[in-house]
């Protein structure tokens, strides 16, 4: 079977869930761009609890985890079945590492179906999320992206769902389509890790820029999984699309071992925006 590829999204506002822009068309790109997996497997943001568990319900719920929001965005379904026997093969493939089954706690939070709806729209491959486990450590999270690597074989599409940067302290309707300078210092660190080291993402800690684009790791971490992919096959990442959003978000999406452009001109590039960027009123 083909390798499947990894991705990283930096999915900001969940208004992009219904929004055309230059990064919901990327991401669109993408999901045209991949072998057709078998399942694809989620590291959200917004899935942060105090345990490694995987989604393990046939049909999972969609989740509306966030307020202040208009009714559109509470009205979204994505109906992807789920696949309970990928928590086996989850759990085989980070042994020891002990992975729960969850039956009826979570589904398909706004992370993966702000994103999914763009690439999967037919929404008919099945959806698994991997929670985040908050107790652990930066080299825990990149040492079990590491592990799931062998599942780019087996035809499952890992895609990490979160922000390089976020701070939501900090941001600033008045520049819906730009960064502050420490978010941009911290994008562009990330992004020369990505490209020639990913693994070095978990070491940078110690960035001037940290605490500040990273004030809670939540959106961080999902980040650390596909770099620990890249990094257990030798290979390094390519960036899908970037930009900023309210100053104090990345917007920065990775892929790993994306195919060959099929014919000269067909290359993975981000289309055009079809529509105005949004009005940035919602976040
Ligand atoms: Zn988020």
């Amino acid at each position: 079977m083909t390798l499947m590829p990894a991705a990283f999204i930096g999915h900001g506002n969940p208004m992009n869930a219904l929004e055309r822009n230059r990064y919901t068309d990327a991401w669109r790109a993408f999901g045209r761009s991949v072998p057709r997996p078998r399942a694809i497997l989620v590291v959200s943001a917004h899935w942060y609890v105090h345990a490694t568990a995987v989604t393990a319900m046939a049909r999972p719920r969609t989740i509306h985890d966030f307020f202040g929001f208009p009714p559109e965005l509470f009205d979204v379904s994505y109906d992807a079945p789920g696949l309970p026997e990928l928590h086996e093969q989850v759990s085989d493939v980070v042994s020891p590492t002990w992975v729960g089954a969850d039956l009826d706690s979570w589904g398909i939070d706004h992370g993966t179906w702000s994103v999914l709806l763009h690439a999967f729209p037919e929404a008919d491959i099945p959806v698994v999320q991997l929670s985040i486990n908050a107790l652990k450590g930066a080299d825990y999270h990149l040492q079990m992206g590491a592990a799931l690597a062998p599942l780019r074989e087996d035809g499952v599409l890992v895609v990490g769902s979160g922000n390089v940067v976020h701070n939501l302290g900090g941001v600033s309707r008045a520049m819906p389509d730009a960064g502050f300078d420490w978010a941009q210092r911290f994008d562009e660190q990330v992004k020369e890790s990505m490209l020639t080291d990913p693994a070095a993402v978990a070491r940078l800690d110690g960035h001037r820029d940290f605490d500040l684009a990273v004030p809670t790791p939540d959106h961080f971490l999902p980040l650390l999984y596909v770099a620990g992919m890249a990094g257990a096959t030798g290979t390094t990442a390519e960036v899908l699309v970037d930009g900023y959003a309210y100053g104090s978000l990345s917007m920065t999406s990775y892929t790993v071992g994306m195919p060959a452009p099929r014919t000269e001109g067909s290359g993975f590039a981000a289309p055009l925006p079809e529509a105005p960027p949004p009005d940035g009123a919602n976040i």
